[in-house]
């Protein structure tokens, strides 16, 4: 991975911020910048990719986790960022896309690692605004915060405005089904009972949703059953029969084989990267299942965060909501210009593309 320019900028503390800019690599992937954060005595080897600033400032959270390779973790780093930048543009905000891993070891020192990240989103002056993803929670954030203030507001709950915009981008779904958006006697599959999964089971419940849930974890599984939430088994998933499959957990979870399978009539979940490799939109949309593309209905957090960084005016949270809300619309106007050989995934793509051109 060739490197050039090595920067090491320094924030307002006077800290180094450890970046070196791999400006071969930003070209190849058609990002504005990717660096590379280094901090041999933290054992931390992480990347920051900037896709676009063209709207306004870049959003993205902090993903920590394992990978098998520096180019596994770039790879990565890319494609969430683009998503981002995609995700900003079709939610009509004034900001770009951007994202920030850490490859995670158990030699890791995370707290030194968390510095780090934060002495270089400093560094990176306003041009990046990070938050939360996986492997980032509120602690981790908060040692983020104490070199920058260009992190998400720590008032927000971004499982909580993700979810919001999961049951928005549902009455979207639903209207476009039957013409009914309530959620009452209609059955739910929700995979992945987190903090986006529960939050959105817990409404499906309250209105009369009949809902399943799977997720392996038994916190997980305790709370949901606390709700009414009827648990089965992870790898049932894809073999339960529901009105609409919401996938909370992971992306990538719609290859062919399952698009081909799947007994449902619409998916609509915050999983980034739902759709693997393939043609898995186009047989959805040959078995009538409505796709609603996760760029859109998973854009609850960044709404949040973008409207409370650049926007501290008065009546701030009902704005918010309003705009999170607004997502049922996006997704209507997607379901109505996709047609045969457009899915809506490749229809929100088109729109994301040329809203960032
Ligand atoms: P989370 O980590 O709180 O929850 C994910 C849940 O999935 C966990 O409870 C985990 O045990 C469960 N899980 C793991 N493997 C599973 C499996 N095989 N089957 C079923 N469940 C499994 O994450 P979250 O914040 O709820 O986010 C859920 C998804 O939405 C993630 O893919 C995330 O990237 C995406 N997303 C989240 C946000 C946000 O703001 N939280 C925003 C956009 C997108």
């Amino acid at each position: 991975m060739g490197e050039r320019g090595e920067r090491g900028e320094s924030d307002e503390r006077g800290e180094r911020a450890d970046l070196s800019s791999l400006a071969d690599l930003a070209h190849t992937h058609g990002c504005e910048r990717i660096l590379k954060l280094q901090v041999p005595a933290a054992k931390l080897v992480g990347f920051v990719a900037i896709h676009s600033t063209r709207r306004g400032p870049a959003f993205g959270g902090i993903r920590r986790r394992s990978f098998e390779s520096e180019a596994a973790a770039v790879s990565e780093v890319v494609e969430l960022a683009t998503a981002m930048s995609q995700k900003c543009a079709l939610a009509g905000l004034p900001a770009g896309g951007a994202k920030t891993v850490i490859l995670d070891h158990p030699h890791l020192n995370v707290d030194a690692a968390y510095d780090a990240v934060g002495r270089a989103v400093a560094a990176l002056d306003g041009a990046y605004v990070c938050g939360p993803d996986v492997g980032t929670g509120t602690s981790q954030l908060e040692r983020v915060r104490a070199r920058t203030c260009w992190v998400n507001p720590s008032g927000n709950d971004a499982g909580a405005s993700t979810a919001r915009g999961v049951l928005a981008g549902l009455r979207g779904v639903l209207s476009r089904l039957d013409g009914q958006t309530s959620f009452g006697g209609r059955d739910y599959l929700v995979q992945g009972l987190g903090a986006v999964g529960i939050a959105a089971a817990q409404v499906l419940v309250r209105d009369g949703g009949r809902v399943v849930g799977a997720d392996p974890s038994p916190g997980a599984i305790a709370r949901a059953q606390a709700l009414g939430v009827k648990v089965i088994a992870p790898e049932t998933v894809v073999h339960t029969t529901c009105d609409v499959w919401l996938p909370c957990a992971f992306g990538h979870v719609l290859g062919e084989a399952v698009a081909r399978e799947v007994p449902c009539r619409a998916v609509c979940g915050s999983a980034n990267n739902q759709l693997a490799p393939g043609r898995a939109a186009q047989i959805l949309q040959s078995r009538g299942i409505l796709h609603a593309p996760d760029v859109v209905v998973s854009a609850g957090a960044v709404i949040e965060g973008v409207l409370t960084v650049l926007d501290k005016g008065p009546d701030i949270r009902a704005r918010v909501e309003a705009a999170i809300d607004r997502i049922e619309f996006t997704v209507g106007e997607i379901m109505s210009r996709s047609g045969p050989g457009q899915p809506p995934s490749r229809v929100a793509r088109d729109m994301a593309r040329d809203l960032l051109h």
